[in-house]
């Protein structure tokens, strides 16, 4: 059959209804989505050992000849056995096949095969248990390199490999993406090239060079992409110049004296906002550092310009929490702050849309709910996106587009999570930044103790005293429900024993602190209830707190002195510090203590480094260098169209490469007019979908 890009996998052989639907699920429908299914690891397959001199670590290919007709055995039901001895010059080899049958009638006594697996020594015999095998001068999965697949249950490697080859006949019609003067100014290999050689590749210089055209390939294209929204905003529309007013008046409504860094950031604020062409600010501080003084003082700027400003929280509990706070703070100015999420009661949102539409609330704070549900503002000059680290390039311009007038409204990103300097470079490219590198006066700083599990009570202990002492206390558990058979994947004991926050919060209510007042909080509850969980908590008539990490960040409760972490090596550094920033927010001392069942060495060691630093960006270096960028900003979540091959942390050459190739590509034709430059047209706005007039 010959076959074409748009192929459907299902008209491959062996593709029935079940496993089409299964491939399906990993977004594969066409001979073109499996070839843009690279492969994420490979085996080297090359080597044909004989059986004397096969190692007998990992997986080898041994070339030799059946020596007997297989035997079937039925062991009992569900049990079959296919065995056969193969030979060669130097030595015999056993074979065993569980539950393959059809070996029996595959293998024919007299000819030779390559067989892959493990060698194993039993007594005086060499062994080899379920290998894969093929004739020899019929192979082709063995004496090569073979692409190893993400896959889904169901689906084997050994199919999908398979399938990809047959998708490769269509190799050859592949349109060429990129401009034939970058392929040469870089050397990079053509399309057919490339992708014949990731899945499947002559050798390993023939990877290297798809790997690295390909990966050019994304990060060129997200390059132009940038290159585009940058040009955009540089040319764009005015901004809304609001009218100056002198700091002093807002800072008379602050209960505090703002910290030195505080005030600067301030103040390049009120620059941006009262110049005319939109901010697109970045204010970098870490947790407790006081960011959202300055979100306040842009926004009290923006409403007594007689203009309208957004804040954007990423969970509700946060939302609530800022309204409640920004009310108390603005409403002495005159300032009418709303609230808008999406868990509000039909009638309540029409209430809140209605008054924003009419301009009689100022300063409207809620969560992503205020951008997708298509809210209408009557004169909106301000977004203020709050600890959002994620919130990307892309939002930021889905959200600029929204504003609706000519003018693009001010845009202020808070974000907590220091970001390493090459993703920093992608992802706020366009971005001005602010720093807020100091912490208030009078804190603290955290004590922090990493305890293992057998001190427990002498932990409880401690939650008395401070509770006797007037202050708070924070118990975060890595789950919501107890879930016993809830064993992750490659976990070595399927009894996790993670403490689940209902049942725990329970126990501790009736065994351990009956005297204390306990109050609980997670994801699952209904928005109402976990608003008056909170609201009970910041006003201190619960004095424990058992929760998820719904209070990773922001939540804001100065009397709390103490949070203990259950299972911690279960969390990211970063996110333990960003909980512990839920203590030390007040004048009391405060602590932190990461409980830990674990043993292990390397998570001891892992917590250790957080009890041994308080700064931000050493920690979430740290995390990424273990767990990698992919789990830093989770899965696409960092708002950019997703990379495949190029690593953002680690290919800083190639991306400096693909940006000088994208600067000249468009100083030669700006408008991507040319018919060569046209595909790159077309892949820069399937890359950034989400932005659809990005070219304007
Ligand atoms: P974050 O940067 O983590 O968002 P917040 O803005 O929530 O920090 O501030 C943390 C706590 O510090 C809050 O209770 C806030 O009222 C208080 N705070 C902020 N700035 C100051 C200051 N200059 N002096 C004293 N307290 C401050
Ligand atoms: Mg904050």
């Amino acid at each position: 059959m010959a076959v074409t890009r748009s192929t459907p996998v299902h008209t491959f052989p062996g593709v029935g209804e079940v496993r089409a639907k299964k491939l399906e699920k990993l977004g594969l429908s066409t001979a073109g989505d499996l070839l843009a299914w690279y492969p994420r690891d490979y085996e080297d397959r090359r080597q044909l050992y004989t059986i004397r001199d096969a190692p007998l670590e990992g997986r080898v290919c041994v070339n030799a000849m059946a020596a007997e007709h297989p035997r079937l055995t039925r062991v009992r039901k569900g049990l079959e056995l296919v065995q056969v001895k193969v030979v060669d010059h130097t030595a015999a080899l056993h074979l065993t096949f569980f539950n393959q049958g059809y070996v029996e009638r595959a293998i024919r006594a007299g000819e030779e095969y390559v067989f892959y697996g493990t060698v194993e020594v039993q007594g005086r015999r060499r062994t080899m248990v379920n290998p894969i095998f093929e004739r020899v001068g019929k192979q082709g999965f063995t004496g090569r390199i073979m692409p190893v697949y993400r896959l889904t249950a169901g689906i084997s490697n050994h199919l999908l490999a398979s399938l990809t080859q047959q998708a490769l006949d269509c190799a050859g019609s592949l349109p060429e993406t990129l401009p034939q003067s970058v392929r040469q100014a870089h050397g990079l290999a053509a399309v057919e090239f490339a992708i014949k050689n990731i899945h499947f590749p002559e050798d390993e210089e023939a990877l290297a060079l798809a790997r690295r055209r390909l990966a050019f390939e994304e990060l060129f294209y997200l390059a132009v992409g940038l290159r585009f929204l940058k040009k955009r905003r540089d040319q764009g529309g005015e901004g809304i110049s609001l009218p100056a007013r002198p700091k002093e008046e807002f800072l008379s409504l602050l209960p505090f004296v703002p910290t030195g860094a505080q005030s600067r950031v301030m103040e390049e604020v009120a620059v941006d906002m009262t110049g005319n062409r939109p901010m697109n600010r970045l204010v970098q501080g870490d947790v407790g550092s006081g960011k959202t003084a300055v979100a306040a003082y842009a926004g009290w700027l923006c409403a007594k310009g007689g203009c309208q400003a957004a804040l954007m929280a990423p969970t509700e509990v946060l939302a609530e929490q800022h309204f409640r706070s920004l009310s108390q703070l603005l409403a002495p100015a005159g300032v009418r702050v709303g609230l808008l999420t999406g868990s509000m009661t039909a009638a309540e949102k029409k209430k809140a849309r209605a008054a924003l539409a009419e301009g009689e609330i100022d300063f409207v704070v809620g969560t992503h709910a205020l951008i997708s549900e298509g809210v209408a503002f009557r004169r909106l000059a301000l977004i203020v996106a709050d600890e959002q680290h994620r919130f990307g390039v892309a939002q930021r311009a889905a959200l600029a587009a929204k504003s609706g007038e000519d003018t693009a409204p001010h845009v202020l990103v808070m974000s907590a999570t220091p970001i390493p300097r090459t993703l920093a470079l992608i992802i706020y490219g366009d971005l001005d930044v602010s720093v807020i590198d100091q912490l208030p006066p009078g804190r603290t700083p955290i004590e922090t103790y990493v305890v293992h599990e057998d001190k427990r009570q002498r932990m409880y202990g401690y939650v008395r005293k401070q509770v006797g002492e007037g202050r708070q206390v924070y118990i975060i558990c890595p789950a919501v429900e107890e879930n016993p058979d809830a064993a992750l994947p490659g976990e070595e004991s399927p009894a996790l024993n993670l403490k689940a926050v209902k049942t725990y919060a329970g126990k501790l209510q009736k065994e351990v602190f009956p005297e204390l007042r306990l109050g609980i909080l997670h994801g699952k509850m209904k928005p109402k209830e976990k608003e008056a969980a909170m609201a009970a908590f910041a006003a201190g008539e619960t004095q424990v707190l058992v929760a998820t990490t719904v209070v990773e960040v922001g939540v804001d409760v100065p009397n709390a002195s103490l949070i203990i972490v259950e299972n911690a090596d279960r969390f990211g550094l970063s996110q333990l510090h960003q909980l512990r920033g839920r203590v030390g927010r007040g004048e009391h001392p405060s602590c932190c203590v990461l409980i830990t069942a674990t043993w292990n060495p390397v998570a001891m060691e892992r917590l250790r480094t957080l009890a041994s630093t308080t700064d931000g960006f050493k920690i979430s270096e740290e995390d990424l260098k273990a767990r990698g960028p992919g789990d830093f900003f989770g899965n696409r979540q960092h708002g950019l169209p997703q990379m495949k091959l190029a690593d953002l942390a680690g290919d800083m050459r190639l991306l400096s490469e693909a940006q000088e190739a994208a600067q000249s590509l468009l100083d030669r034709d700006p408008q991507l007019a040319s018919p060569e430059n046209r595909p790159v047209w077309e892949r820069v706005r399937q890359l950034f979908a989400d932005t659809p007039d990005i070219f304007n």
